[in-house]
């Protein structure tokens, strides 16, 4: 059942989203070498629940294994997505996609962000690049009349002209009153394929993109995903409305960005 939202629903939707990206950008300011994901994971409960929103992450249920334990889901390098914040300091060189959920007056609020610690290699920078701009070359497909494999179309003929790998496994989602709310939106697709993209339908987009294959497997805790090859992973996630026709963007990497990360 896919729920279109109402503008009101819009504004909602977007109050989480804002939040989620002042968390990010909280984060942004601790992240360097030394920093334990497992700080990282203590500021963004805080200041979550400071601005008077829940962590949707925390207490997340898992049909495989234990709920995840944290409020912010924290990638390093191999990781793809859902790793748990640890007591191992971030090194010089280091990769982290922190993927933050917020539940705000009923709404959800999802996105993620891969940021680098101290300097990192060209070659990681580059893959950071192109997941980020995959994102909006997504977004832009995702205009009311096209249809969802349109978006996965774009991600993926701009991410693999690059040589990089596009998994398969974990998709974007509807978002909504609930986290992942129909349809799934895949980051690979035929053209023309897929639901219908209408006005008032709410989607994460978040490619999870890797620097070489797009296999990945499960860890033993359940939750972290790592690529098959052990070589670094990007993720990046904007949570978008399908206003007047266009995708307007509801999450924002601006206050990140300010900082120059
Ligand atoms: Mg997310
Ligand atoms: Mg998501």
């Amino acid at each position: 059942m896919i729920f279109l939202k109402t503008e009101d629903e819009i504004e909602k939707l977007r109050n989480a989203n804002l939040l989620v990206g002042r968390t990010l950008a909280e984060l942004a300011k601790a992240i360097k070498p030394g920093v334990t994901t497992k700080q990282l994971d203590k500021i963004a409960d805080e200041f979550i629940r400071d601005n008077g929103a829940i962590p949707t992450f925390k207490g997340f249920p898992n049909p495989y294994g234990p709920e995840f334990p944290a409020s912010i889901c924290t990638s390093v390098n191999e990781q793809v997505v859902h790793g748990i914040p640890s007591d191992n300091p971030l090194k010089d060189g280091d990769i982290v996609s922190i993927d933050c959920g917020t539940l705000l007056d009923g709404y959800n609020g999802d996105s993620c962000y891969t940021f680098m610690v101290g300097e990192v290699s060209e070659e990681v920078k580059e893959l950071l690049r192109v997941t980020k701009e995959s994102l909006y070359i997504g977004i832009e497909a995702a205009c009311a009349g096209k249809r969802i494999g349109d978006i996965g179309f774009a991600v993926q003929q701009h991410c693999e002209s690059h040589g990089y790998g596009v998994v398969r496994e974990f998709v974007g989602h509807g978002i909504g009153k609930e986290m992942h709310e129909e349809p799934l939106v895949p980051n690979y697709g035929r053209r023309g394929n897929g639901t219908m993209i209408k006005n008032g339908l709410c989607l994460a987009i978040e490619p999870m993109i890797t620097m070489g294959t797009h296999q990945v497997y499960l860890l033993a805790d359940k939750w972290t995903v790592i690529t098959r090859d052990r070589k670094p992973a990007a993720h990046f996630e904007h949570t978008i409305a399908i206003h007047h026709g266009k995708p307007e963007i509801l999450s924002s990497f601006e206050e990140i960005e300010k900082l120059g990360v």
